[in-house]
């Protein structure tokens, strides 16, 4: 394996890792070289979601690059997450055609940076967030950096790179929906899956907590003057869990609990919450509602049961702007020879649920492709996809202007 370290040994700068690419790579008009330094200098940066000193760095290589052809960058502050960074080719950023949307943040540890630099293996690019998502943020500036004047006269882009998407809270959300009330059809760059298939559907998420409120006493003197907290909620793990039968391709998992004191105690507190996982967000709102009416009924003599919302993301669903994306995506493979475009429905959420929130058409894992996310010793990029993925990006911008 050819490492940096060994570059910087040998005495070779970054940019020398092209002489150890496999020669399909170092030959042709693309730049593997220039691509792989640009990932380098994004990857050497620790970006943890929440470390925002280290967000913001990267945001800031982005912001000297879109700059760097006249683009307008406006940074948009996203609590603890750090900014987001908003690039457009006009300076109006009222109103976008189109949004190409990354993240800046990784599950990478601080530390990881140094720890799994980036090292090259066959065809295979490895470092921590390489491919999720730092492979695919170099593929957009790539994809926007050199667009013929007769596309950017005619499209608004926006390239929204966003600050906290793998935790997805309130404040990164909020820049989602305002930058997705600006348009009608987004491409999320996520990390194309390791056999080239895209996504069109995603399923929504929404986290259910029941938190149960019995009554304390002790086991051995006085049990009957308990109310049981912990015997309510396991009553209503079973109710709630058998729900999802009645829906298509909704499923709960039943992911932490905790409640009691000490074993001669009669639990007084106890809590469960759901991840639950949803094609249709009328489904997500049916079982809401079932289960709201179970709490207030209650699920034992004495306790009180209430329901709240720790997280909640609309389904990424297949509406008529997305499929007329995927047409676009289709027919600009197809105008590059590629093959023809396999479209997934999965479980995992990305900004394009919150993108969908706003109304917008999305078609998602356009990036990069890559698998074996978040294992840092394990995460690899393929190098085979970086070009064609690119092409593709500039060739759906030209295809979605004509269509216009
Ligand atoms: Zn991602």
């Amino acid at each position: 394996m050819f490492t940096r370290r060994d570059a910087i040994k040998a005495g070779l700068a970054c940019t020398a890792l092209g002489s150890h690419l496999p020669a399909a790579f170092a030959a042709g008009s693309f730049q593997m070289k220039a691509y792989l330094a640009d990932l380098d200098e994004i990857l050497r940066i620790d970006s943890k979601t929440g470390y925002a000193e280290g967000v913001n760095r990267v945001g800031q290589v982005f912001r000297k690059r879109f700059e760097s052809i006249g683009w307008t960058v406006t940074e948009y502050p996203c609590g603890k997450n750090g900014n987001g960074i908003v690039a457009s080719n006009r300076k109006d950023q009222g109103k976008f055609d189109i949004i190409l949307c990354g993240h800046l943040d990784t599950v990478q540890p601080v530390g990881n940076a140094k720890r799994y630099p980036l090292t090259i293996q066959g065809n295979f690019a490895h470092g921590a967030g390489v491919a999720d998502d730092k492979g695919s943020l170099t593929a957009l500036w790539w994809i926007v950096r050199d667009l013929p004047k007769a596309l950017t006269d005619k499209l608004r882009i926006c390239v929204m790179l966003a600050p906290g998407e793998e935790v997805g809270d309130n404040d990164h959300n909020k820049m989602i929906y305002d930058i997705g009330r600006r348009a009608k059809y987004a491409l999320v760059y996520e990390p194309g899956r390791p056999n080239g298939a895209f996504v069109k559907v995603r399923k929504g998420c929404t986290w259910m907590a029941l938190d149960f409120k019995g009554v304390a006493a002790h086991a051995g003197n006085n049990p009957q003057d308990g109310r049981n907290a912990i015997d309510a909620m396991a009553r209503a793990i079973t109710k709630v869990t058998a729900l999802a039968r009645d829906y298509k391709g909704l499923t709960t998992n039943t992911g932490t609990v905790k409640g009691g004191t000490a074993p001669n105690t009669v639990a007084a507190d106890a809590r469960v919450v759901f991840d639950m996982r949803f094609l249709r967000n009328e489904d997500r709102d049916s079982v809401l509602s079932r289960v709201r009416s179970m709490c207030e009924k209650g699920f034992a003599d004495g306790v009180r049961t209430s329901l709240s919302l720790p997280s909640d993301l609309s389904a990424m669903p297949e509406i008529d702007s997305s499929r007329r994306l995927m047409a676009v995506v289709e027919k600009a493979a197809s105008d590059l020879r590629q093959p023809k475009p396999e479209w997934l429905v999965v479980g995992g959420a990305s900004d394009g649920n919150a993108l969908a929130q706003s109304g917008v058409g999305v078609v998602d894992a356009m990036g990069v492709c890559g698998g074996n996310l978040h294992n840092p010793e394990k995460e690899f990029l393929d190098l085979r996809t970086v070009e064609p993925r690119i092409s593709l990006g500039k060739r759906v911008l030209e295809v979605f202007a004509a269509s216009l």
